[in-house]
């Protein structure tokens, strides 16, 4: 290792930054605790450095433990625990422990920084510490204290001055974590930082959505623009909901810094303080629920009665998370043979990237972030373009449910910005969304060797068998392909209907479409909105036209409905489908569906398997005896008997082939943010 001389003579200054705790060992003292022995070797190599720095003329800036160890290198004592010695933690450290604190602090008059900031006698610091300084270094000037306990907040080597080779600063709270507070997340009820000692310079876009009369904005921005914005439209109008600036590489970068510091801290805090923020985040959601379900339905379509089902539906997914999270993190063991214990302990992977699909977005988001956060990670969480103002939503209310800054950033933009997001070196990836860009995304890092979970589309079958109660099975089976629009990943994409009752299936299911209200997604009636991006009709009118122009019958529907400035596509029913067509190999992911007739169980099971994804399958049937070796025969990561287009927070939610790796949902979808640890621990032999 270098010397500290040979450092100091190399560099030009020292930032001495936070971290560990000083081992009292290093000031004379013995440790309270032994958690609090800390590293006498690492201190007394830093303080070499910093002694090496000031001798040679060089100046140090210590943060935190930087700023204790300058006190502790010239003569000065230690707090070893604020709350222990002092019982004044709640300014420094909170008791949601290792909380980041927002507390003011009051300038000495003459001091240096009174000097820097003389029209301000006070300002508002963050902190996270619960060691402080004691008894001051009698080489030490104080220059800022707490104005509510009095605790040194910053210090001065004496002598130090702007342009002397003296030079040596300590501040006890984090300038680094000002800085990369506001893209964290819209901190809407927070206490504003309102006078800061290092003001923040960047500029805080993500508050300023901007509404601008701009109908030909991109709604996919450019990232290589720094002035790229994205349009939100309301489907069903056409008209322009908001404007708001994406996210910049730069912004990006800072908030990877946020998110791995804020990380580090979050990953100690213990289990049950993560599930009260979530818990309160959760509580809000259900206050604010009718507010949320009109901002999902001016920005997606969704009908408002589906919109309002998310939101309500939601809840029992975090209570799910929040309940299962301690026992899922447990540490097990699983081997004691009298001299070695095995045990297995769960550790967050770190930063997740979330980059999220805008059908769902409060199922596909949560199902991710909340057990990404309740296992101590942190996320940045890219919301689809097409469901950015949810996204705000989602941050803004974890803001508000006291989530430490830093922890949930929301990134705003469209498929570059994903792309530029995933450049980051974050620790894992979560994604929902298509095929092509689950692909791309894996592909992209796969080099890297990080876990990537893809939950991707589907085309869903279901087989109808001869012995079904064919109205309740053509009823269920109509709301399962064409909820939501079909716009579901787990939406009935095909149907294999037994030839006995083939005709009546068809008759019945046409008029159950029939009876489906078309219209005003305001509207509480209403159960097809519009297409939530417009663009995706002409997509839908191909595979009809071609299944048609293949011999395939329009039974009801078939074509785009232009109303009000927004798009729908009549719920379309095709009979005389082969599966050659892409009406039944491409996911279609809107309100069209090919019923085709099959003979035998066999030749269900057989076309139902021919496909490249395999997210669900259903069979509706009167003998379970029957239906269940058949799902047990379909390569599919959900199967259904007599119900589909179902999601249980209790089961896995995964796909095969196409339609993804890894999995959300159950206990399973907790654990899946973690990484194992296998302790082997020999006990020392008995003397
Ligand atoms: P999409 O693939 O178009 O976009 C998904 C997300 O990826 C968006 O946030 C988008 O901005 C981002 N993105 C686009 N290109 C990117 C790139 N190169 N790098 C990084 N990010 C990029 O999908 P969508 O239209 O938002 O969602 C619909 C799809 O999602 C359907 O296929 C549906 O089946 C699927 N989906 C699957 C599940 C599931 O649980 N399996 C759930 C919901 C939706």
């Amino acid at each position: 290792m270098a010397t500290p001389d040979d450092v100091a003579a190399d560099l030009d200054a020292l930032v001495l930054a936070g971290g560990a705790d000083v081992a009292p060992g290093s000031y004379g003292a013995e440790p309270l605790r032994p958690a609090w022995a800390g590293q006498p070797e690492r201190d007394h190599y830093e303080i070499s450095l910093l002694r090496a720095f000031i001798d040679a003329g060089r100046p140090v800036l210590g943060i935190c433990r930087g700023h204790q160890l300058l006190n502790v290198a010239y003569g000065g004592t230690l707090y070893q625990d604020l709350a222990t010695e002092l019982e004044v933690q709640l300014e420094h450290r909170s008791q949601q422990r290792y909380h980041r604190n927002i507390h003011d602090v009051a300038v000495v008059p003459g001091s240096g920084l009174a000097a820097l900031y003389p029209d301000q006698p006070t300002g508002t610091v963050i902190s996270v510490h619960h060691q402080a300084i004691r008894d001051l270094a009698p080489d030490l000037e104080v220059e800022a204290r707490c104005t509510t306990d009095d605790i040194i907040e910053a210090v001065r080597l004496s002598g130090s001055a702007v342009g002397s080779r003296r030079w040596a600063v300590g501040v006890q709270w984090h300038p680094e974590f000002e800085a990369i507070d506001p893209p964290a997340t819209p901190t809407a009820g927070r206490r504003p930082p309102a006078r800061r000692v290092h003001r923040c310079r960047r500029r805080q876009r993500h508050r300023q959505s901007r509404r601008r009369c701009c109908t030909s904005a991109p709604r996919r921005p450019d990232m290589t623009n720094p002035n790229a914005t994205l349009l939100i439209t309301n489907p069903a109008t056409g008209e322009p909901l908001d404007e708001i600036a994406c996210t910049t590489a730069t912004e990006l970068a800072d908030a990877m810094d946020a998110a791995r510091i804020a990380q580090a801290v979050w990953a100690d805090t213990p289990v049950d303080e993560r599930v009260a923020v979530l818990d309160r985040f959760r509580h809000l959601v259900a206050e604010q629920a009718d507010e949320l379900a009109a901002v999902l339905t001016s920005e997606t379509g969704k009908p408002i009665s589906q919109a309002t089902g998310e939101l309500g539906a939601v809840l029992g997914r975090i209570d799910f998370f929040t309940d299962k999270v301690a026992d899922a993190l447990a540490i097990t063991q699983v081997g004691d043979d009298g001299a070695t214990v095995e045990m297995i302990a769960r550790e967050p992977l770190g930063v997740v990237a979330n980059i999220s699909a805008w059908n769902y977005p409060w199922f596909v988001g949560t199902n991710v972030f909340v057990p990404a956060l309740l296992t101590g990670n942190a996320v940045l969480y890219k919301p689809s373009e097409y469901a950015t103002l949810t996204g705000l939503a989602m941050g803004r209310l974890l803001a508000d449910a006291g989530l430490p800054p830093g922890l949930f950033t929301v990134v705003v933009g469209g498929g570059d910005t994903g792309a530029a997001l995933l450049e980051l070196p974050v620790d894992s990836v979560a994604f929902t969304g298509s095929y092509p860009t689950g692909r791309r995304i894996a592909e992209s890092v796969a080099a890297r060797l990080i876990p990537v979970q893809l939950e991707l589309g589907g085309k869903d079958p279901v087989y109808v068998t001869d012995d079904v109660d064919v109205a309740a099975a053509a009823e269920s089976l109509a709301e399962g392909a064409f909820y939501n629009n079909g716009q579901s990943c787990c939406a009935v994409e095909r149907l294999y209907v037994h030839a006995d009752v083939f005709d009546e299936f068809v008759q019945r299911y046409v008029a159950e479409v029939e009876g489906f209200v078309l219209g005003d997604p305001t509207d509480p009636d209403t159960f097809l909105g519009p297409l939530a991006r417009p663009q995706h009709a002409s997509v839908l009118a191909a595979q009809v036209d071609q299944a048609v122009a293949a011999g395939a019958v329009v039974r009801i529907g078939g074509g785009v409905l232009e109303r009000n400035g927004g798009v729908w596509f009549a719920p379309t029913v095709l009979t005389g489908v082969t599966d050659d067509m892409a009406v039944m190999r491409d996911e279609s992911f809107g309100p069209i569906i090919g019923i085709a007739t099959v003979q035998s169980d066999d030749e269900a099971v057989a076309r139902m398997n021919d496909t490249s994804f395999g997210l669900t399958a259903g069979v509706f049937c009167a003998d379970e005896d029957r239906a269940v070796p058949l799902l047990g025969r379909i390569n599919a990561g959900s199967a259904y008997f007599n119900c589909c287009d179902r999601v249980s927070p209790r089961l896995p939610w995964s796909g095969r082939g196409n339609s993804g790796i890894g999995l959300t949902l159950s206990v399973e979808g907790i654990v899946a943010f973690t990484q194992p640890k296998a302790y082997h621990l020999r006990r020392p032999r008995a003397l």
